[in-house]
């Protein structure tokens, strides 16, 4: 069982950046998990997000972890890639 953590001060989310809880009945932080994903890195994912590729996983018979790894991989190049085009 993955395990959430409700309300931490600086909790944001690695993929779809949210740092709130979006359900209108908690003004609280998002809830996110931290997940190993290999070679000492972590991801921390919020609750939709764990869900949704957790699902996708699931009905793709894919492996999650390297799954995650590599839509980290992606989203790490996608952030460098948005950053230079808001320097120029
Ligand atoms: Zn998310």
């Amino acid at each position: 069982m993955q395990k959430f953590f409700y309300n931490l001060p600086k909790a944001k989310c690695d993929f779809c950046k949210a740092t709130e809880n979006p359900h209108p009945d908690y003004d609280e932080t998002i809830p996110i998990t931290r997940i190993n994903i290999g070679k000492k890195r972590k991801l921390n994912l919020c609750i939709n997000c764990f869900f949704m590729h957790k699902e996708f996983c699931e009905k793709k018979e894919q492996p999650f972890v390297p799954y995650l790894s590599k839509l980290n991989n992606l989203s790490l190049i996608l952030d460098k890639a948005s950053k230079k085009n808001s320097n120029t």
